[in-house]
């Protein structure tokens, strides 16, 4: 029911599920659950849970999995973020089919069950305050304290609980808690609350409750409720399993699903937690959660990311107990991989030098056959115009090369891509200010195509447009949206947005692109040869004005080299 694209190696999750189904444990069934909670937009780090949770059902026979929402806080849930993960599940190549939840659905049946605890002697309505409640909690080192309401008769409790879903009581008044333990080493198993008040109307039940509940609460008997086998989430919730053991232990539910917690991702250069994405939009550090420089799905697919490239990066970071940052030079390399394979190459010139061709008679225009994509024959052709004016880009222009450099200069010879060999013969400058307006070259007719026939070579192959029949474009480039690998790395006092990269973004507004791309379509990616893989941005491209991000760059060894060269002492 799902696209994986190939057989995923295995790892200590596939190896638990393979072990159960071997034992026939769960009479043989596989149903695995995607729990987002929907207060934000989805990011990279889910696309690592969803992945594992679809591609293990999809992996094994009659295997299913859930698209759950966790929809437990009206505070901060909206009816866009479930809408926006639906389509973000769904673009990753993962179909939930009939299996979509919602906790919310669960509310009577958690009451009931919520009930069922109280009678037990396992509940109890705490009234202390929320600042008494923390007090009475302990520390990791220190017992907490009972609290003086953890003796309330049933009658009591049942009483309070009924009054506190009937809105008597104002918020914070009083909570549901679990009788657990109050010494118990683990924070979590000190009498958690299991239902808060909150008089707040829910994006799904309206104005039908006023008491939520709680989040551990609520997690493992939605699993259960649904039949989930194998509930997979992040290590820091191991901490939470005994709870979520105990809650199904006291209520003699038919189904336990087993808890099974992996490493989470995190990527360098990349923040990775939905509230504080929430800040860098609230705040305006980016311009919405499908900013092409944020980690969302939706940031990603507006930068050109594909849904593959996006299920390779997370089979190839894998499944593991221990956390660690995984290098976003992976994920780049990853979409440059899958783009190399996919993506029609085209001429587009970003900084755009004017270059006159004296010996190109003027008004002449002619067609040149250029690849769509050496990497596929089936690809095709397509013709590029070539003219008496062309652009190329200016950093391929040394009046002055330094060694090493091989492109264009004074009485140089270079290729135009698919096109000729010119020499450069001469430089116009701006009189008043020194800048290179044009250069002035000739071409050699006997070069169409790009090769000479007397076997004289060059040493680079430029790309270029013809001046007449490019178009104007607008071209994003971007760089990590901060400065430190790891974000959170701050000085007292500031937070992680103090590391945001000023230079993040640059625009460039009088690009130049060859005339195929008249009918590029939003969203549609390309390779502008040897400037990187770009993509027609979803919201801002029109017919009448091209917008372009840049995906990913392709590996520029010029880059590498002046690096060194600058770097080398004199
Ligand atoms: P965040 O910490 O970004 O706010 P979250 O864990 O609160 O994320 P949920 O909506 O609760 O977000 O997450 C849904 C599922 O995605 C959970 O099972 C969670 O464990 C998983 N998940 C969240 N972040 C990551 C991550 N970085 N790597 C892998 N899985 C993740
Ligand atoms: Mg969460």
């Amino acid at each position: 029911m799902t696209t994986t694209d190939s057989h995923p190696s295995s790892d200590f999750i596939r190896d638990i599920i393979a072990e159960d189904l071997r034992i026939n444990k769960n009479e043989g069934r596989v149903v695995t659950r995607f729990p987002p909670e929907p207060n934000g937009y989805l990011h990279i780090g889910h696309a690592k849970s969803i992945c594992l949770n679809f591609g293990i059902a999809a992996e094994n026979k009659g295997g299913v999995c859930h698209l759950r929402f966790d929809d437990t806080d009206p505070g901060k849930e909206d009816i866009e973020y479930i809408e926006s993960i639906k389509r973000d599940v769904k673009w990753l190549g993962f179909d939930w089919g009939k299996h979509l939840y919602y906790a919310s659905d669960y509310f009577d049946q958690l009451y009931e069950y919520a009930v069922q605890l109280i009678k037990k002697g396992r509940a109890y309505v705490c009234s202390l305050s929320p600042e008494e409640v923390k007090e009475y909690r302990g520390t990791l080192t220190e017992p907490g304290k009972d609290s003086p309401y953890r003796s309330r008769p049933v009658e009591e409790n049942l009483d309070l609980f009924a009054r506190m879903r009937a809105g008597e009581f104002g918020d914070g008044t009083h909570i549901l808690r679990a009788k657990i333990d109050m010494a118990s080493p683990n924070l979590n198993m000190r009498d958690p609350a299991i239902y808060r008040i909150k008089r707040m109307p829910h994006h799904r039940t309206g104005d039908k409750w006023c008491i939520y509940p709680m989040y551990d609460y609520t997690h493992c008997l939605s699993d259960s409720i649904e039949g989930i086998t194998h509930s997979i989430c992040t290590l820091e919730f191991e901490d939470h399993r005994p709870l979520y053991d105990w809650v199904l232990d006291q209520l003699d539910v038919e189904c336990h699903p087993q808890q099974i917690e992996f490493a989470r991702l995190n990527l360098s250069y990349t923040i990775m937690s939905k509230r504080k994405l929430m800040k860098l939009v609230e705040s305006g550090a980016v311009t919405g959660w499908d900013d092409p420089r944020m980690p969302t799905i939706s940031g990603l697919r507006r930068r050109g990311y594909t849904p593959k490239s996006i299920r390779d990066f997370c089979e190839r970071i894998g499944v593991a107990k221990r956390d660690s940052t995984v290098d976003v030079a992976l994920l780049e390399h990853c979409v440059r991989q899958d783009l190399n394979q996919k993506a029609l190459r085209v001429m587009g010139v970003l900084r755009p030098l004017k270059v006159v061709i004296e010996n190109y008679q003027e008004n002449q225009m002619e067609e040149l056959e250029a690849v769509n994509n050496p990497e596929d024959a089936g690809m095709g052709c397509r013709k590029v115009p070539f003219s008496r004016v062309l652009y190329i880009e200016q950093e391929d222009f040394r009046e002055d090369p330094p060694k090493k450099y091989f492109r264009l200069a004074p009485g140089r010879e270079v290729r135009l891509r698919y096109a000729y060999y010119i020499k450069c013969v001469g430089v116009k400058k701006d009189e008043r200010t020194g800048e290179i307006i044009e250069l002035r070259c000739t071409f050699d007719p006997e070069t169409r195509g790009g090769g000479a026939p007397d076997g004289r070579k060059v040493k680079a192959t430029l790309h270029w447009v013809s001046a007449a029949h490019s178009l104007d474009a607008e071209v994003r480039l971007y760089d990590h949206l901060f400065l430190k690998a790891n974000p959170d790395e701050v000085k007292d006092g500031t937070d992680f947005r103090a590391n945001l990269n000023p230079n993040s973004l640059e625009t460039l507004t009088s690009c130049r692109v060859e005339p195929s791309l008249a009918n590029a379509t939003p969203g549609s990616r390309y390779q502008f040869e040897r400037q990187g893989y770009f993509c027609v941005d979803t919201q801002d491209s029109s017919d009448e004005s091209l917008v372009f991000n840049r995906t990913v760059t392709l590996r520029d060894p010029w880059a590498k080299i002046e690096k060194a060269m600058k770097n080398k002492p004199r």
